[in-house]
């Protein structure tokens, strides 16, 4: 079964599993992307291969620190992936033109994501500011967002044992909302990662292709790939040569979802979904216990922090009274012996 099979069942068994029977899609509308969403663009004839940004994904995200130093440009020998560890990654490539290119790889932030589309609990959602983004307290990891990715870029986290989660670039969603740079493009030192809104991006890329034609080949990878990402790329070879897939066509997930939709029977695939369904509203039952067991915890400690003020408060009430009429028999006490004393020495005075 192909990605864009795949895709139409799932989307078929999505929707069926909703509705109870089978269902046309809502239209081929085709999404233009948020107005005023962020993207990167990538352009591979400034890029060194240095790795910086690596590891300043890396840090700002806190992941673990990989066995080999960022720089140890060795590992450019062999072509990696993303994982669950590194969201980023830059591979070397021999091309057509002399020396070595290199392309980073991370999350493409799609513009209408198959992540998102293959995704029946709504784990994943595409931000206004146009970063695709992961929600795993509602991820029942099912996993269909890493078949479906077309660029295999989610990663499973299946060393963990008790809540693995799906990891990928997030474009460093939280830094933009706080109006700072993802964490690559901010250490770039050749300026190979440039940010801004998509039209933006794209309108820099033109003018780059359009004012060095002997530099770049006419294409931004991204601008219409898949229905369009919001990150984009210009190179001075074909994008194949740079290890991405070049026939991806322009139709997005959701749009190959629907057009299998009337096709497929109820029966197909409906299990998993059913299966995964029944997940789903444990690990949401979970959650709901979860919180309603907090909060009854942070009642009680309200509760035993307020009786202990109180406890408190009578205690040094009860001493400051004690304390005061501790005093105050002293001072009765020290003005009697003063009395009883002034009263001797006038005895011995009369007598002498
Ligand atoms: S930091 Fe910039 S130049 Fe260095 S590998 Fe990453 S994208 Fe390329
Ligand atoms: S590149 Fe893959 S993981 Fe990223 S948004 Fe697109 S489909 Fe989802
Ligand atoms: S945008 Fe952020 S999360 Fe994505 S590759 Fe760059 S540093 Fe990593």
């Amino acid at each position: 079964m192909n990605r864009r099979t795949f895709l139409g069942l799932l989307g078929a068994t999505s929707v069926v599993a909703a509705t109870g029977q089978a269902a046309h899609a809502a239209g081929n509308h085709h999404f233009e992307g948020h107005p005023g969403a962020k993207g990167v663009l990538f352009d591979a004839t400034l890029c060194i291969g240095c790795r910086k940004c690596e590891e300043a994904c890396n840090v700002v995200n806190e992941l673990p620190r990989p066995e080999k130093p960022f720089d140890d440009l060795t590992v450019l020998e062999a072509k990696r992936r993303t994982t669950e560890k590194d969201y980023t990654v830059v591979n070397q490539y021999q091309t057509s033109r002399p020396g070595v290119a290199f392309r980073k790889q991370q999350c493409n932030h799609c513009q209408e994501p198959a992540c998102a589309s293959a995704c029946f609990v709504k784990a994943f959602i595409k931000t206004p500011e146009g970063a695709v983004v992961y929600d795993p307290t509602l991820c029942v990891g099912c996993r269909y967002c890493m078949i479906a990715c077309a660029w295999s870029v989610p990663a499973y986290e299946y060393d963990e044992a008790l809540s693995p989660r799906v990891m990928k670039c997030t474009m460093c969603h939280p830094r933009i909302l706080e109006g700072k740079l993802p964490g690559c493009v901010e250490i770039c030192p050749k300026g190979a990662l440039t940010f801004g809104t998509r039209k933006e991006l794209l309108d820099v890329a033109r003018q780059r292709i359009r004012n060095f034609p002997d530099r770049y080949v006419d294409h931004i990878y991204g601008e219409r790939e898949m229905g369009g990402t919001n990150w984009l790329y210009i190179s001075g070879v074909p994008f194949t040569e740079l290890g991405l897939p070049g026939d991806l066509g322009t139709t997005s997930a959701p749009e190959l979802t629907s057009g299998a939709l009337a096709a497929v029977p109820v029966v197909t695939g409906l299990w998993p979904i059913l299966l995964t369904g029944v997940y789903a509203i444990s690990k949401k039952r979970e959650k709901q216990e979860k919180q309603e067991k907090e909060a009854a915890v942070a009642a009680a400690l309200k509760k035993a922090a307020e009786q202990a003020e109180a406890k408190l408060a009578a205690e040094l009430e009860k001493a400051e009274v004690a304390n005061r009429r501790r005093i105050e028999v002293e001072v009765k006490n020290a003005v009697e012996q003063a009395m009883q004393a002034k009263g001797t020495d006038s005895e011995e005075e009369a007598q002498s």
